[in-house]
C-alpha cells in the first residue's frame, strides 16, 4: 500500500473511529498471532478458514512451564535437594529459554530445556559456562530433538550432557489470526471483562488467510470490526444491541458515501432450533446431494447448514426448495428477531430478509447479517456478522452473549475509490518554501513557524540554484503557494508569496503569512 492510496485508508479509519466513538465503542488490540487451538475452537474445525486457510507454524520455544520441568527433574534425579529457576519472563533474566539449576549430591546441575537443539540454546549454555564454575556445575541440555542418548558436546571447555525427553517441553502451534472475534473473546475471558458489564469493543487490523489471491481476496487483508459482549445481566442478549450495531453500520457506510448498500438479515435461531433445522436439511438433502457440487456433497453430511452458502449456479434451484430456518424458530427466537426488525424499521434502516443467510457454527445464534455492495462484483460482501451467544462457553469462559461484525477494509476502500479518489482526500502542501542560495536556515525557521499554524509545509533546498527547479518541485508536490526566502526577504521581513494556480504574486510581512496562506 502506497501513498496516495493510504490517504483513503486513513480517511476510512478516521471516519470509523469517529462513528464508533459516538456509539461509545472503545478500541481493543489483540495479538497478531495466537495459539492455533483458539481459532480451531473459536472459528470451528469444520470451517474453510480453519481446515485450509490458516497460516500455522510450530514454535519450539514454548513459554516456560516449570511445574512440568520440576516433575521431570524429580523423576529423573530422585535425590534432588534444591531448585533454582531462571524464569525467562522475569525482568532480571537474560535468558529467553527456560532454565533451572538443581543440586544433586552437593553438585549443581545447570539445565536448559529446549524443544529443539537450537543455536540459541547452545549460546545459553556457553554464557552460563562462562559465568559459572565448571568444577562445581554440570551442564545439561534437555531437548525433544532426536539425539543419540549419549550425545555429548563441548561448549567452549565444558562438556554438555544432553538428554532426550518426550515430556511436554513440546512445541506450540501458533497461527496468524484469520479473524479477530476469537481473540477478543479470549481477551474477555482472560481479563475477566465481565466485571465491566457490557463491553463495546472495536478493532482495526490485518488478518491472514491462505487463499488464492484475486480481486477483493488477499492473503493479508484488513478488517474493521466490533463486538458487543457481556454477561446476560448487562443486556448483552437484547435485540436492541443487534439493532444498534446494524444502525451504526448503516450510519458508517452512509457517512463514507457508500449509500447504495444492501443489508441482508436472517435469524439462525438458538442452538436447539438449529439442531432440528440441520436434521431437516440432512433428510431433505439425502436424495438430492448427488446432483450437487462436491462441496455440497461433503457439507450435506458434515454440516448441512453450510449448503445454503453455496454459490454454484447449478445448485441454486435445489437450494431454493430446501426447508427454511424461519420455519424452525420458536417463540423466543421469533420475538427476538421481530424486535430487531422493529427497531430497524423505526430508526429508518432498510433491510431485506434472506432466509438463506447462515453462519455455520454451533455457537452462532439468532441474528445473522451481511452488507453487500454492487460495485464489488463476485466478492460483493463488504461485511458480515452476527450473534454468537455460545462462543465464550465454547472457549472455556462464562456465559457471555455477544454480537459482532467484521468489515473487509480492502473491499470497503475499493467500493469508495470510484466516488472518492485517494487524491481527493489527500492533504497536499499548503505552501512550498523555496530557499535561495545559503538560505536553508532562515527557510527552516519560517517553516517551523508556519507548521505551528497547522499548515502543511514542504521545505525545499537552497542547492536548487535556479528558482525554476523549486517551482517545478512545488507544482509536483501539488502545493497551493510557493514562498521565496532570499536575503532581501529576510532583511525586510516580508516574503514573496505566489499562488501557483492563479500566478498572482504578492509580498507578505512575516506576521501575516500564516493567515494569508490559510485564506
Ligand atoms: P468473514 O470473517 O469471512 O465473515 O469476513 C468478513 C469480511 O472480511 C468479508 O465480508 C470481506 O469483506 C472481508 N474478507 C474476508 N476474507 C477476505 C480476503 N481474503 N481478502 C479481503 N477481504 C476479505
Amino acid at each position: 500500500m502506497l501513498p496516495p492510496d493510504t490517504a483513503l485508508w486513513n480517511f476510512v479509519e478516521a471516519a470509523v473511529r469517529d462513528v464508533f466513538r459516538a456509539y461509545n465503542f472503545q478500541e481493543i488490540r489483540t495479538p497478531i498471532f495466537e495459539a492455533t487451538e483458539l481459532f480451531a475452537r473459536g472459528v470451528g474445525e469444520e470451517t474453510d478458514i480453519v481446515s485450509k486457510e490458516m497460516f500455522t507454524w510450530e514454535d519450539g520455544a514454548k513459554a516456560a512451564d516449570y511445574a512440568v520441568y520440576k516433575r521431570w527433574i524429580t523423576t529423573r534425579f530422585p535425590g534432588v535437594s534444591a531448585f533454582q529457576q531462571i524464569d525467562p519472563d522475569t525482568a532480571e533474566s537474560q535468558s529467553p529459554v527456560p532454565t533451572m539449576s538443581v543440586q544433586l549430591d552437593g553438585k549443581w546441575n545447570f539445565i536448559v530445556f529446549v524443544y529443539r537443539l537450537t543455536a540459541q540454546a547452545v549460546l545459553e549454555l556457553k554464557i552460563a559456562s562462562e559465568q559459572l564454575d565448571n568444577n562445581k556445575y554440570e551442564f545439561r541440555l534437555v531437548t525433544a530433538d532426536p539425539l543419540p542418548d549419549s550425545f555429548r558436546f563441548l561448549v567452549g571447555e565444558v562438556a554438555v550432557i544432553t538428554e532426550r525427553v518426550s515430556l511436554d517441553i513440546s512445541s506450540q502451534l501458533l497461527t496468524l489470526r484469520p479473524e479477530n472475534t476469537a481473540g477478543v473473546v479470549r481477551a474477555y475471558i482472560q481479563n475477566k471483562l465481565w466485571d465491566r458489564g457490557l463491553n463495546k469493543l472495536y478493532y482495526i487490523g490485518p488478518q491472514f488467510r491462505r487463499e488464492r489471491p484475486q480481486k477483493g481476496r488477499y492473503r493479508q487483508f484488513y478488517q474493521i470490526g466490533a463486538e458487543v459482549i457481556g454477561p446476560p445481566a448487562s443486556g448483552s442478549e437484547s435485540p436492541a444491541r443487534d439493532a444498534e450495531v446494524l444502525e451504526m453500520l448503516a450510519t458508517l457506510l452512509d457517512r463514507l458515501g457508500i449509500t447504495d448498500w444492501n443489508l441482508e438479515l436472517n435469524s439462525v435461531g438458538s442452538s436447539q432450533e438449529r439442531v432440528k433445522f440441520n436434521e431437516a436439511l440432512r433428510v431433505a438433502l439425502a436424495p438430492l446431494k448427488d446432483k450437487m457440487c462436491a462441496d455440497c456433497q461433503r457439507r450435506a453430511v458434515t454440516n448441512p447448514l453450510r449448503v445454503l452458502d453455496c454459490k454454484v449456479p447449478e445448485d441454486q434451484p435445489i437450494i431454493e426448495k430446501l426447508p427454511r430456518i424461519t420455519d424452525f424458530l420458536e417463540e423466543e427466537s421469533r420475538k427476538h428477531f421481530d424486535a430487531v426488525q422493529d427497531i430497524l424499521t423505526k430508526t429508518g434502516v432498510r433491510f431485506t430478509l434472506n432466509p438463506r443467510l447462515v453462519r455455520g457454527l454451533d455457537y452462532y445464534t439468532r441474528t445473522a447479517f451481511e452488507f453487500t455492495h454492487g460495485a464489488l462484483g463476485a466478492q460483493n460482501a463488504i461485511l458480515g456478522g452476527g450473534r454468537y451467544d455460545g462462543l465464550s462457553e465454547a472457549l472455556g469462559g462464562p456465559a457471555a452473549p455477544g454480537i459482532g461484525f467484521a468489515i473487509g477494509e480492502d473491499r470497503l476502500v475499493m467500493s469508495l475509490q470510484e466516488k472518492t479518489p485517494a487524491e481527493s482526500v489527500l492533504r497536499k502542501p499548503d505552501v512550498y518554501i523555496a530557499p535561495m542560495a545559503g538560505m536553508n536556515a532562515d527557510a527552516a525557521k519560517l517553516a517551523r513557524e508556519l507548521r505551528r499554524h497547522d499548515l502543511v509545509v514542504e521545505l525545499g533546498d537552497d542547492s536548487f540554484r535556479k528558482l525554476k527547479k523549486s517551482f517545478e518541485a512545488a507544482e509536483k508536490a501539488g502545493a497551493k503557494y510557493i514562498l521565496i526566502v532570499g536575503e532581501n526577504e529576510v532583511k525586510s521581513d516580508a516574503f514573496a508569496l505566489k499562488n501557483l494556480a492563479t500566478g498572482e504574486q504578492i509580498s507578505v510581512p512575516r506576521a501575516e503569512l500564516a493567515q494569508k496562506i490559510q485564506d
